[in-house]
């Protein structure tokens, strides 16, 4: 960039804002797992989301969006309830677009049933370009999508709540949902005495009229501004689900009392609350008694998007770390020309060809599971894993990024900080790392023919490249090893990476072989900047990474 006089000095040396950028044109690894996951159709779309969605002032939005976090107002100036969350625009702003793009239900039919392939994979690539930009509002719109997955279990209230759930207009008012151009719908499972432990929830429903009355809190709920809540209570025949309008039919304000918003760490945008229910009417959701078994497939989903979400956290890192690298001068070179620096970027480029192909591939099992029984066993199997390897790899290679900034990934100014501090709840909510570790296991117990079909065609995709029979091996005895939950961590990683390398190789990447010969042979090495890629894999990993 030209430099620029001050009255005391020249600025020089900085590198340009990295905006109005075409987050799909520019990323080669994303194209590549489109298409090779059955959505080369989409393209064009996609190229005009990218450029949307990269434009400078969806950048200068999502700032806003964070710095202004939403605010309680529990009470009106009188002091009656009014339970309410106020937020800035930009953050409607993004709500409208997301929804205007379908995120919230393009992979639905009207009847709740799955829409035709490839609807999973279209979606994930947009929502993985939305989550380079704002991820706060991209909470309620997961949610929104994943409800679906439970609420399919009661067709008459589908009937009614899908032609709202499926509209493309958001309308962020407060009224009863049937008066309004679009709803969007909430979970509330954790209570203060158990979030992974959902059993252990002390919420009670009584069976009252037409639905059920609701009484006890939830410990984080988030988006409270939704229109609808899908919530964990104990009825008289045990743990079961329900659907809690945020008006009852009566067309009177819901009993539901917002406590307190949480102060956290990251996702500022988005509001997550304590609430307390009062007498509040619900529908219920599936039957008495099966509330774990009614949201199974709906947490399916919502663990993909923190997968996909975080990998498109690990992408915008990247693409900062390196358009930093190549505007800035250190010792009279390029910051991208030095060695020590190539390596480290190259290494975390070889991460995310990896991520996105797995997610994107994770993505189409979910699209063909429907008619495709070994798809619906890989998704199954590789749900968790895929979230536990990418949710786990995001900070410390976000964190990496940042020092590849200097002082400047380091202040809010920049992306970086942000990205930095939303990067860790992937990994804690729909299910932290143990949950997940524990839910492969599971699978393997209890589906272990299925699952062990999914090894097998992983090995097959894999045939020839080096580490990955032994990986293959590995993995199979050691989950079903009796001691197999204390040693979980580490087959579960070696899952995720065999999965990646089968995606890459799948659809041809030319970066399957140093992906393999890095993360599964040998020992893993701790930090970016390690693998030992040869002058040829590091030329072509940061030529694929951003265009020059
Ligand atoms: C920003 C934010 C927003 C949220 N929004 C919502 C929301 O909208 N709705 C909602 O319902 N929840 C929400 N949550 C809650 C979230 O889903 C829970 O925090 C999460 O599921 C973990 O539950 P917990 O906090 O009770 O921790 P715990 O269940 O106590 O778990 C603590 C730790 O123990 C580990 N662990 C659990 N069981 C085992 C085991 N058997 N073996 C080994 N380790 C184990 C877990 O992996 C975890 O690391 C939100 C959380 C955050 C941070």
């Amino acid at each position: 960039m030209a430099g620029r006089s001050l009255e005391t000095h020249d600025v020089f040396n900085q590198s340009p804002p990295f905006e109005n950028v075409d987050l799909f044109a520019d990323d080669r690894a994303l194209q590549e797992a489109v298409r090779a996951n059955g959505a080369a159709g989409e393209s064009g779309r996609l190229a005009e989301f990218g450029r949307q969605w990269g434009a400078a002032d969806m950048i200068a939005q999502a700032r806003l969006a964070n710095e202004n976090a939403p605010r309680l107002k529990a009470f009106d100036p009188r002091g009656f309830r009014q339970d309410i969350v106020e937020f800035h625009p930009a953050y409607h702003d993004f709500m409208a677009a997301s929804i205007d793009a379908g995120l919230h239900a393009m992979t639905w039919n009207a009847d709740a049933s799955q829409a035709a392939p490839p609807a999973e994979v279209a979606r994930a690539a947009r929502y993985y370009m939305v989550a380079q930009i704002e991820n706060g509002h991209m909470c309620p719109i997961t949610m929104t999508r994943a409800s679906v997955g439970a609420l399919a279990l009661e067709p008459g209230l589908v009937k009614r709540l899908m032609p709202k759930i499926s509209s493309r207009r958001y309308d962020p008012s407060f009224r009863p949902w049937w008066e309004k151009t679009g709803i969007t719908l909430g979970m509330g499972m954790t209570e203060k005495q158990g979030g992974t432990d959902v059993r252990a929830n002390t919420t009670r429903a009584e069976p009252a009229g037409e639905g059920y009355r609701i009484n006890g809190h939830k410990w984080f709920l988030s988006a409270p501004m939704s229109d609808l809540f899908l919530v964990l209570a104990q009825a008289p025949g045990g743990l079961t689900c329900f659907a809690l309008p945020r008006f009852s039919p009566d067309g009177q304000v819901n009993g539901m009392r917002l406590q307190r918003l949480k102060d956290k760490l990251g996702n500022r945008s988005n509001a997550s609350s304590e609430v307390e229910f009062v007498d509040a009417f619900a529908w219920r959701v599936g039957p008495e008694g099966r509330g774990v078994r009614t949201i199974i497939e709906m947490v399916q989903l919502t663990r993909l998007d923190c997968a996909i979400a975080s990998a498109g956290l690990m992408r915008m890192a990247l693409a900062q770390a390196i358009h930093h690298t190549r505007h800035r001068t250190v010792f009279q070179k390029r910051l991208s020309d030095q060695p020590l620096m190539r390596a480290v970027t190259a290494d975390m480029a070889l991460d995310t060809e990896g991520t996105v192909a797995l997610v994107m591939r994770l993505c189409r099992s979910f699209d063909q599971a429907a008619r495709d029984p070994q798809e619906a066993a890989r998704a199954r199997l590789l749900t968790p894993a895929v979230k536990y390897w990418i949710c786990k790899r995001a900070p410390a290679f976000v964190y990496e990024a940042m020092e590849c900034l200097g002082g400047n990934g380091y202040v809010e100014e920049g992306m970086l900080a942000r990205l930095y501090r939303e990067a860790p709840v992937n990994a804690i909510w729909e299910g932290s790392g143990n949950v997940m570790c524990l839910d492969v296991l599971r699978a393997l117990g209890r589906e272990s023919e299925a699952a062990r079909g999914v090894l097998l065609s992983l090995a097959q995709s894999c045939a020839g490249i080096a580490g990955t029979r032994e990986a293959a091996g590995v993995i199979a005895a050691t989950l079903t090893a009796p001691d197999s939950e204390v040693r979980a961590r580490a087959a579960v990683e070696q899952l995720a990476l065999l999965a990646a390398v089968a995606a890459l190789a799948e659809q041809g990447s030319a970066v399957t072989e140093p992906f393999a010969a890095t993360r599964l042979v040998g020992r893993p090495a701790a930090t970016y900047g390690t693998a030992e890629l040869d002058n040829a894999a590091t030329v072509q990993l940061l030529a694929r990474a951003l265009p020059e």
